[in-house]
């Protein structure tokens, strides 16, 4: 397992990058938070930005194998 976690104000996004097929979707909707690495697989960019905790959850819910994940500040899921 690979995973990368990131907490974006009341938001926090896990990256899954066993998971990741590169497809993309997730960073043409937050490019400001997600790149994609020399391996085609997604990873967080530094710093992490300022982002709308709605645009990080719309970008989670984008990907099309559930490599993304995003829980609420208590840790609920919020996707998938
Ligand atoms: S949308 Fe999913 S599969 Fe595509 S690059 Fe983002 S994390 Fe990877």
């Amino acid at each position: 397992m690979d995973f990368e976690e990131r907490r974006l104000g009341a938001v926090t996004v896990r990256i899954d990058r066993t998971t990741c097929i590169g497809t993309a979707n997730c960073a043409k909707i937050a490019p400001d938070l997600f790149v994609l690495d020399d391996e085609k697989i997604i990873t967080f960019r530094e710093p992490s930005p300022e982002i709308e905790p709605d645009r990080a959850v719309e970008a989670c819910r984008v990907c099309p194998v559930d490599a993304l994940a995003a829980f609420d500040a208590d840790g609920r899921p919020i996707v998938p």
